[in-house]
């Protein structure tokens, strides 16, 4: 991986080295739902508490104001990672469900009315879809949803019809975290734009593992999480056309937003300031900006290379097991995400399983896709997840811990 073996990348993750149940050695196939966090973003939070935390923007010492630059260059690395015209455009969020509720609340309030419609998709994760719930509701506007096909991918036919009843907004994830699929967002954005309709996409799992260019996208709104990009819990990127996020209302309200303060009215901050409120998780930024210097060294196509090489192996080796059933489209179509059943076996009992006699960990459950679920008319998958650090031995441990299970449940 770019010059690096990934012996030497896994040794980065002091995590990887850590055994369960003993002397188990850890497999952790569970990146889609957080990634883990190697030494230069660990040693990034720690020397900034240790030798430069102060709170920011309003000190005027030496440590304040070093607090503030680190705060800021961190914004900057992100907004280049990203590709975004200005860093202003940039604003710090907890996670991508605190971005999507800023832009359900601050945008939708300002330009969503009754009747007025939101187009979303079968396969969002609860948070890019329970914000556009409560903004109907508190609207009255309607809401409908782009199909998924029995291999997961979007009804684009459709989508396309649901463009001709002019949608104020088109909100969608760019990567499925249950199926793996990557939307052709790039396409969608420009038909979305063709219609009228202002778009949000949903990139908490495509971040971390595609390059992301949110000029050449042309997305109106990109929201995703650190967590899931090496960085730290706690914060996220809201990233906005400056336009749209220099018309919208303030979503908190309190320190650091504002710029003039009454005791019945308030002036607001410029961005990216005005959508920040409070003090900042400033460890937090400065962690997300070490783990964004990590993947820019490895490149984000290498990134994307060696998750497809994994995945192309894993989905073979899966494939290979008696009764597993795996969902979502083919290796080309998909990110390093893997849902799978086996037999009537509960995905809980599986991954507790596979935790317990093999050391590797798996998510179980609907995956906060619960309507998604429904669609396949299933309770549950067990998803295993893939990053920078996996590598095809653990993919073959998963696949015995499936053997054992096997014989353990008789399928
Ligand atoms: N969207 C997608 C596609 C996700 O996978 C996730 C995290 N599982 C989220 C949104 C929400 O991210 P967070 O919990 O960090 O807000």
């Amino acid at each position: 991986l770019a010059g690096r073996t990934i012996a030497e990348i896994r040794k980065d993750f002091p995590i990887l080295e850590r055994t369960v149940h003993g002397n188990k050695p850890f497999i952790f196939l569970d990146s889609a739902a957080s990634s883990q966090k190697p030494i230069p973003v660990l040693e990034a939070m720690d020397h900034y508490y240790r030798y430069s935390h102060a709170n920011v923007h309003r000190g005027v010492y030496e440590v304040s104001e070093e607090a503030t630059a680190a705060l800021e260059k961190a914004r900057v690395k992100i907004a280049r990672f990203i590709h975004a015209r200005q860093s202003k455009q940039v604003i710090f969020t907890r996670n991508t469900t605190e971005g999507i509720n800023l832009v359900a609340y601050s945008w939708g309030s300002a330009n969503i009315q009754a009747g007025d419609l939101i187009i979303l998709t079968e396969m969002e994760h609860h948070s890019n879809l329970v914000p556009w719930q409560l903004l109907a509701q508190r609207t009255g506007a309607r809401l409908e949803f782009v199909p998924v096909t029995d291999d997961g991918q979007l009804r684009l036919d459709i989508y396309t019809q649901l463009l001709e009843q002019q949608p104020k907004l088109v909100a969608f994830t760019q990567m499925s975290n249950v199926l793996g699929t990557i939307n052709p967002a790039k396409a969608m954005i420009a038909q979305a734009h063709a219609a009228g309709a202002v778009v949000l996409l949903d990139a908490a799992q495509s971040a971390p593992h595609l390059p992301l260019d949110v000029q050449e996208l042309d997305a109106d709104f990109v929201c995703f999480s650190a967590h899931k990009m090496l960085g730290p819990t706690g914060i996220g990127i809201l990233y906005g056309k400056k336009a749209l996020l220099e018309a919208m209302p303030p979503f908190m309200g309190g320190g650091d937003m504002i710029r003039t303060v009454k005791l019945h009215e308030s002036t607001w901050n410029d961005l990216p300031w005005k959508f920040e409120a409070g003090t900042p998780a400033i460890a937090e930024a400065i962690g997300f900006g070490a783990a964004v210097d990590y993947l820019n060294a490895l490149g984000m196509d290498t990134v994307r290379q060696h998750e497809q090489e994994i995945t192309t192996y894993a989905l073979e080796a899966l494939q290979a097991v008696p009764g597993v059933t795996i969902y979502g489209p083919e290796a080309s179509l998909r990110g390093g995400v893997i849902s799978f059943n086996v037999q009537d076996v509960h995905p809980h009992d599986l991954a507790t399983i596979l935790d317990q006699e093999v050391g590797v960990a798996v998510r179980a459950g609907h995956h906060c896709a619960q309507p998604l679920m429904d669609r396949y008319d299933l309770a549950a998958t067990a998803r295993a997840s893939f990053y920078i650090y996996t590598v095809k031995e653990e993919v073959d441990i998963l696949v015995q811990g499936l053997q054992k299970a096997q014989q353990i449940f008789h399928f």
